[in-house]
């Protein structure tokens, strides 16, 4: 396994490949736009030499029996999964931010596990074997793999075959003997500076119009022909005034639009390519582990939000107590999607391959209460601030430092700890709660929508009315009424 400077360097050796403000950024380690999210996935590599962290963070690889890091895994039972869980909250925990550019890749290739064992078994190709010795390859060089499925979709309402512009979902343009070149894009994807591949998945499940469309690979982030493109985020720009923001020196989240232009994957890369019937399945072992962990993501960050809300009231001279229910309800959210994620991963089914899978049901209730509970600690962490953590309502590190009014500034912002002391707390707090900020709480891993939609799929309605006639001894049988038109 590397050191944080061995996966550092991987980085810089990279071919430059990322744009941003019209830039391309030379070196992602320390340009300002990407270094953050960099220095948040370098603690992983620091954090799983340390021995309170590298049971969680580490584990043994069943393919070659060497350590490695739990990113680079398959999940292979409740305990490797509810562990995922407590890796998420702890990395949070550690760097106040989203670690992504390693987790959704990890639950691509768990994904795909248990989909090109399915391929193999009912087909005859050999994408599992593929896959496995790629990931073989991968494990021994402890690559930081992002996973990307969000194509750009364009019209909603349209599937990726009757869109104006096929390009608008990622596509197979061309077979060859050694391999295949694809067009078109993924969005939103996590993480992409600090990773050195990139794991890509099909968005949706498709039907036979769209077959180009099923298509699974992994690529070096610095690929020929890939363009990428870093979105802007709040904290940008922000650290040559701001030298409050801390935990953006050590992690930051950050998203990026990959723009695929006639890409050639080898073959011994490729892990789908046309099997339809398969996407949707490979999309379903996405999104059960990744909506159970996700509850651990965002308890780990309301774990520090607690943290700071109780430091916030003593700087402003009030007992935490003032605010007991409060802290209370951030408690009960945090432990409400933790658990169901745990919970999820408890109840969870082996596949042939070898893969965990979590609960379906438990991990989309999981992903409902993940787009909704955070909301509301947040909002707490800012009632219990004061204004001072709001947006605009605190004088830039700049100002505070000016030789000239400096002074003063503190003099008014002293309450019951220093001036300075006081407003480093209410950045930290701005900082979760609207900078880093809600960390894809409400479309990461899909929408919340879409888990409901899963909900309603994997609950046994019908069961319950039988179960209520039987208790309410209704007789009469009472089907559901003709659609009215
Ligand atoms: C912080 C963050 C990190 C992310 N990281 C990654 C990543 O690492 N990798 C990755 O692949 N993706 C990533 N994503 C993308 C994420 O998976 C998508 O945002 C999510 O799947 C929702 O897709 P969308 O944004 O296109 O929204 P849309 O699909 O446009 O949804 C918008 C709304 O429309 C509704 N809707 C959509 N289609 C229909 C329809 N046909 N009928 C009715 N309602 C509809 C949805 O339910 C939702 O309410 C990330 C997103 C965020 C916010």
């Amino acid at each position: 396994m590397k050191t944080s400077e061995e996966y550092r360097e991987s980085l810089r050796r990279m071919r430059p490949n990322i744009h941003k403000f019209g830039e391309l950024i030379e070196d992602v380690t320390v340009h300002p736009s990407t270094r953050r999210t960099v220095e948040g996935h370098a603690q992983i590599f620091d954090a799983a030499l340390k021995e309170e962290y590298s049971n969680l963070l580490t584990t043994t690889s069943h393919l070659t029996g060497k350590r490695v890091v739990r990113y680079l895994s398959i999940i292979r039972n409740a305990e490797d999964m509810i562990n995922n869980c407590r890796m998420k909250r702890l990395m949070f925990n550690l760097t106040g931010t989203c670690t992504g550019g390693r987790c959704a890749g990890f639950n691509g290739i768990n994904a795909m596990w248990s989909a090109t064992y399915d391929m193999d078994q009912e087909l005859g190709t050999d994408y599992h074997l593929r896959l496995t010795n790629w990931f073989i390859g991968a494990q021994e060089a402890d690559i930081t793999l992002a996973g990307a499925l969000t194509d750009p979709k364009g019209d909603r309402s349209r599937p990726a075959s009757q869109q104006d512009d096929p390009d608008v979902n990622l596509r197979v343009v061309e077979r060859r003997d050694d391999g295949i070149v694809v067009r078109g894009a993924k969005v939103m994807i996590c993480g992409i500076a600090a990773a050195n591949e990139i794991f890509i998945l099909p968005g949706t499940g498709y039907q036979e119009p769209e077959k180009d469309y099923a298509v699974s690979f992994a690529i070096p982030r610095d690929i020929e022909n890939l363009t990428i493109i870093e979105a802007r985020h709040p904290s940008d720009r922000r650290e040559e005034e701001e030298g409050f923001d801390i935990p953006v020196d050590h992690g930051g989240i950050t998203q990026a639009y990959l723009l695929f232009e006639d890409v050639f994957i080898p073959n011994e890369r490729v892990f789908m390519c046309g099997e339809y019937n398969y996407s949707g399945k490979a999309v379903m072992n996405f999104i059960a582990p990744y909506r159970a962990a996700i509850g651990g993501c965002v308890a780990g960050q309301g774990d520090l939000m607690i943290g700071a809300s109780m430091l916030i009231a003593r700087a402003n001279g009030l007992h935490e107590k003032v605010f007991k229910d409060k802290i209370n309800q951030m408690a009960i959210n945090n432990e409400t999607t933790f658990g169901m994620g745990v919970a999820a991963s408890a109840l969870g089914k082996l596949h042939p391959s070898g893969v965990w899978v979590p609960d379906m049901l438990l991990s989309n209730v999981n992903k409902v209460h993940v787009a909704t509970l955070p909301y509301e600690t947040k909002r707490l962490a800012q009632e219990i601030a004061g204004g001072i953590a709001e947006t605009g309502c605190l004088p830039s590190y700049m100002d505070i430092k000016d030789p000239k009014y400096g002074s003063l500034l503190k003099k008014y912002l002293k309450a019951n700890t220093d001036g300075e002391t006081r407003a480093r707390i209410a950045r930290l707090i701005e900082w979760l709660t609207i900078g880093a900020g809600v960390p894809g709480c409400m479309h990461g891993g899909g929408s919340p929508d879409g888990a409901r939609l899963m909900i309603n799929l994997n609950s046994n309605l019908q069961a319950y009315v039988d179960m209520a006639r039987r208790v309410g001894g209704i007789k009469e049988d009472i089907p559901a009424p003709e659609k009215k038109r």
